[in-house]
């Protein structure tokens, strides 16, 4: 995609800060960091959201989620994270090339991930939400 920021950098087109790559994905460092160490791994190819990911590919990321991990893990002296990935517009993505944020939380740092709860009566209905996804 030509106009895509995270395209251009798995291209080489604009600098970033790559910590890996593989034949498939790459991990650079978040331009604005929630946290110390706050890093994305990144699609070589253009796929929007975690759904048009190849399984294949899917499947190799949750592996360098971990290996991610332990690299900061071992390197910043860090034991909590937050793994997270926005699917959508209105789920807060903002680069609509699919990524995976690493967010690792330190003691006192004040960075967290909050999800607001849904004001919508609808989600609490737990009855008729799981008759609606279990039906055929
Ligand atoms: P999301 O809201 O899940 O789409 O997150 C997009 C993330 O990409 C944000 O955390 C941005 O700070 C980050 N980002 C945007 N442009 C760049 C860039 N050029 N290099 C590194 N990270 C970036
Ligand atoms: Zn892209």
């Amino acid at each position: 995609m030509t106009d895509c920021i995270f395209c251009k950098i798995a291209n080489n087109e604009i600098p970033s800060k790559k910590i890996w790559e593989s034949n498939n994905l790459f991990c650079i460092l978040d331009i604005e960091p929630v946290s110390k160490g706050h890093c994305l791994i990144i699609t070589k190819k253009h796929f929007e959201t975690l759904t048009d990911v190849p399984d294949e590919i899917l499947s190799q990321i949750l592996v360098e989620v971990k290996k991610t991990m332990n690299l900061l893990k071992e390197k910043l002296n860090v034991n909590n994270f937050n793994i997270l990935q926005n699917n959508g517009k209105l789920a807060g993505q903002e680069v609509n090339h699919f990524h995976t944020h690493i967010i690792p939380i330190f003691k006192d740092d004040n960075a967290h991930i909050i999800c607001g709860k849904s004001t919508s009566k609808e989600s609490q209905n737990i009855e008729e939400i799981y008759e609606k996804i279990i039906k055929n």
